[in-house]
């Protein structure tokens, strides 16, 4: 898909009004208090924020990749935990939009793209994350539907959400493990609730849960796509976009760090002269922009090949690791610039430096990204 520069100018400009009117003012409060936040939330459904990337035929706003990485970016620049909301449900939308039948697309894409269905994807159990194949969680067949019973951990949006695209194992003997893999649309209901919400470092007011299945019974046209074992090679085609998104969260985050630091070395005074005239100061701001810009073309480069149709696992690997670790180092240089400032919790660097790490874990750690990029590398450059 692609985005005319005029509607992408327009949804720009909207989204910062947004941001400055009804997310600036509450951010820091509902941060703190770990607040799921349910008017911001309401708004974001008003934007069509949870459409962005769902075709305009089924009620979306059609939006680019590289159009929905710039909205990721600027949202990230002032609250991350938002962009979380909206981006694994996106997932799981783009899942159906990609690998779903047409009567699925029709009868669930509407209700996604408005907000009055949210949810996200629930891949990683107690047992494992990185390594998908080995989930526990079984779908076992039950006249003309399946039970699902297992457990998922770490799910965002397991406690407000209301679907999830959720893996499961069809045939626990396949050979590879792969084929014997399947994605489910279920709802939330008999034999499929949350239990408890998982405290973490940072990325508050976004809820993280334990989902549980107790022979919860799913209709077969519950299988995205139809058809069983195809459940691995679609989440990894929905785990292409959720990469674009994090490497655009990490750049938010890293030029937010950059952003405050250099305010702040123009407003602090040491030895006489403001902080910005150290050249101790000076290199470190200037690394930490030439890392900022260096990670938004490499998530730029990348959102152009998915929507190019491109294949670009090697890519979105690549932009992710980098801006996540840019995000990280930032935050932390930040931190360093403003001193015993950077540790108080009236400044909003603490934060960054909270909620950066999250980015090199989710949707992949950075060491699978490596491993990633150096396959498709090598795949790319046979001898
Ligand atoms: C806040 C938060 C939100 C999340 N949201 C979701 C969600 O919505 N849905 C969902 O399904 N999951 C979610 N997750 C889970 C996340 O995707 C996993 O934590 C992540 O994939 C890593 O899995 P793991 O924690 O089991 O680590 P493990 O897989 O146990 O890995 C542990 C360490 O070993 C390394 N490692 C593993 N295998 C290899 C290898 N082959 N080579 C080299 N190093 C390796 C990893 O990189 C890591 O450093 C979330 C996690 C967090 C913290």
């Amino acid at each position: 898909m692609q985005t005319s520069k005029e509607d992408e100018r327009l949804i720009l400009d909207s989204i910062e009004q947004f941001l400055e009117r009804d997310v600036v003012p509450h951010a820091m409060e509902l941060e703190h208090n770990d607040t799921w936040p349910a008017e911001i939330v309401a708004k974001m459904s008003e934007l069509g924020l949870f459409g962005s990337i769902i075709e305009e035929q089924y009620g979306g706003l059609g939006l680019s990749c590289s159009t929905y990485a710039k909205i990721v970016e600027r949202v990230s620049r002032v609250w991350m935990s938002l962009s979380g909301i909206f981006n694994s449900h996106l997932i799981m939308s783009s899942c159906v939009q990609r690998y779903g039948t047409e009567e699925q697309k029709k009868k669930w894409l509407p209700k996604f793209a408005s907000g009055e269905m949210r949810g996200g994807i629930a891949l990683t159990e107690p047992n494992c994350g990185t390594d998908l194949q080995a989930i526990r969680t079984r779908a076992t067949k039950d006249g003309d539907g399946y039970r699902i019973n297992g457990t998922k951990t770490w799910i965002s949006n397991g406690i407000y959400g209301h679907c999830f695209a959720v893996l499961t194992k069809t045939d626990p003997d396949a050979d590879p493990r792969h084929r014997g893999i399947t994605l489910f649309l279920v709802e939330k209901g008999d034999g499929f609730k949350h239990s408890r919400k998982l405290e973490k470092l940072g990325y508050k007011g976004i809820d993280s849960a334990e989902l549980l299945f107790e022979d919860c019974y799913v209709p077969k046209e519950n299988i995205i796509g139809g058809i069983e074992g195809q459940g691995f090679k679609q989440i990894m085609g929905g785990l292409e976009l959720g990469r674009i998104n994090v490497a655009a969260r990490g750049v938010g985050v890293a030029q937010a760090s950059l952003d405050e630091a250099v305010k702040y070395a123009q407003q602090r005074s040491t030895f006489g002269k403001p902080i910005a005239e150290h050249q101790a100061i000076q290199l470190n701001v200037a690394d930490m922009v030439t890392r900022t810009e260096a990670a938004r073309l490499l998530t730029y480069r990348a959102a152009d090949s998915y929507d190019k149709g491109e294949r670009c696992d090697m890519e979105a690997g690549m932009a992710k690791l980098f801006s996540t670790e840019a995000a990280l180092k930032n935050s932390m240089d930040s931190m360093r610039v403003h001193g015993g400032y950077g540790y108080s919790k009236e400044f909003p660097v603490e934060r960054f430096y909270r909620d950066a790490p999250l980015l090199t874990i989710g949707e992949g750690t950075n060491e699978l990204q490596r491993i990633i990029i150096a396959r498709q590398l090598f795949a790319r450059n046979p001898i």
